[in-house]
Parts: structure tokens; C-alpha cells; sequence
């Protein structure tokens, strides 16, 4: 016990939450398939980064995590790598049709990043990725949509539209991913990230990232989230 408090230390991470797994030190102690260890060296990740050594037990482990950390700490990865666990282990035929996992973003730009970064490490898989923001054509998304993916990554606003449109359903949605969720609140995308949740089953996995944790995504992560670990790194503003 003594070591892993002087190893979170040493990470700069804090965390608080219920049975917290404790943290990993090499991405070998995830558990992962060889083509996902194979897709983590080929993007030249060696050693998981302080929010993805912490991150990473607590997602694969099933629960649901807030967590805070400065632009270019590699977020994504500690979303995206347990996201491609899940897709495997859900059983091989549903009824239901469309993603799986859900992720949400602020800007078609930090959208597309993710969806590169994931998109790299689900070809592997067979999983199919989706992108839905703004600057595309809607009905070439809908169409997208409608020949299925496991994962769909969007802007809520845009997101919301395709929902509209009847182009997917959250029938299968049960991992939801919030990324930069302060930023989704400076655009004033809360009503649209509050009507995305309340379609998504309750059951679901939620995981929201952010650098900065004002008051009111405070609120909301604690409305949506259930008995989540917090997990922060390094000095974080509010
Ligand atoms: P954040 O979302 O926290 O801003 P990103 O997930 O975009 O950060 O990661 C920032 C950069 O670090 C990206 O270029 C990403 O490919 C790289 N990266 C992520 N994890 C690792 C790792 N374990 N080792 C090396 N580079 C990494
Ligand atoms: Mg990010």
C-alpha cells in the first residue's frame, strides 16, 4: 500500500472514489489482445502516460471516471483503448443495431483527432468507426450511419441531428465518452450533452475527460456518472 501511494505520488495523480484499482506501470499489466499491444507500439506509445497508468484499470474494471488533466496528457488513449475491450467482449449477435460506444467532443477539429487515434487502434479489431460533426454532408453521414458502426464519434450538436434523422439508434450504446467537457460547456452544448445522456441506457459506462472542472460540469458529472472515481493530475483551475 505504502508503494502504490509513493508510485501515485511519483505519477503527480489524485484520486478519490471507492475501491480504486490501483495503477499500472507498463500497458503489458492491461491485460490486452496482441493486435491491441501491437497497434500501441506501432503509435510508438512505450510506457502509458500518468493519466493513462491510473486511468486505464479503473475504465477496464468497468467503472465510471472523471477524469482531469492538462491538454496533451493523453486522454485519449485512456478513453479509447478500454472503449476497443468492451466492443470485443460484448457477445457476438445483438438484434440491436448502432454504436457501442459513444464519444462526444467539442469541435469537429478535437472530433476528427479522436477519431484518427481511434481509428488506428479498432482496424485491428474489425470495429467500424464513425464520424458526425459539422462540414459534412448530412446525408453522406446518414448514409454512413445507416450501413452500422460500433463506435461513433461526434459533435452534439450534429450528433443530435442524426438522431433526429432516425440514422442511428443508442439501442447498443452502453460505453459514452464526454471529452473536454468544460469546453462542450463554454459552447453551451449542455442541453445537447444532457438530451444525448437521457437516450443512452442507464446502464451504460460513462467516462468524462476534462482539463479544467468548473462547478457546473462538476454538477452535471455527478448527475450522470455513477459512483465514479476522480481522478486528477498534476494542478488543475477550476
Ligand atoms: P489530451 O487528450 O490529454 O490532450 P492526447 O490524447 O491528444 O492528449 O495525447 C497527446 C499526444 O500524446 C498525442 O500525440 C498522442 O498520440 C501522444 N500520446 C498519448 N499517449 C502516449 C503514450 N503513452 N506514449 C507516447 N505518446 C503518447
Ligand atoms: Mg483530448
Amino acid at each position: 500500500e505504502q508503494d502504490v501511494a509513493e508510485y501515485k505520488k511519483s505519477l503527480a495523480i489524485r484520486v478519490s472514489g471507492f475501491d480504486v484499482p490501483r495503477p499500472i506501470k507498463t500497458f503489458n499489466d492491461c491485460g490486452f489482445s496482441t493486435q491491441l499491444m501491437h497497434a500501441i507500439s506501432k503509435q510508438g506509445y512505450e510506457k502509458p502516460t500518468s493519466i493513462q497508468c491510473q486511468a486505464l484499470p479503473i475504465v477496464l474494471s468497468g467503472r465510471d471516471i472523471i477524469g482531469i488533466a492538462k491538454t496533451g496528457s493523453g486522454k485519449t488513449a485512456s478513453f479509447v483503448l478500454p472503449m476497443i475491450v468492451h466492443i470485443m467482449d460484448q457477445p457476438e449477435l445483438q438484434k440491436e443495431e448502432g454504436p457501442i460506444g459513444v464519444i462526444c467532443a467539442p469541435t469537429r477539429e478535437l472530433a476528427h483527432q479522436i477519431y484518427l487515434e481511434t481509428k488506428k487502434f479498432a482496424k485491428s479489431h474489425g470495429i467500424r468507426v464513425s464520424a458526425v460533426y459539422g462540414g459534412m454532408s448530412k446525408l453522406d453521414q446518414f448514409k454512413e450511419l445507416k450501413a452500422g458502426c460500433e463506435i461513433v464519434i461526434a459533435t452534439p450538436g450534429r450528433l443530435i441531428d442524426m438522431l433526429k434523422m432516425k440514422a442511428l439508434t443508442m439501442l447498443r450504446a452502453t460505453y459514452l465518452v464526454l471529452d473536454e467537457a468544460d469546453r462542450m460547456f463554454d459552447l453551451g452544448f449542455e442541453p445537447q450533452i444532457r438530451s444525448i445522456v437521457g437516450q443512452i441506457r442507464p446502464d451504460r459506462q460513462t467516462l468524462l475527460f476534462s482539463a479544467t472542472m468548473p462547478r457546473k460540469v462538476e454538477k452535471l458529472a455527478r448527475e450522470i456518472l455513477t459512483d465514479p472515481v476522480r481522478v486528477t493530475v498534476g494542478e488543475v483551475g477550476m
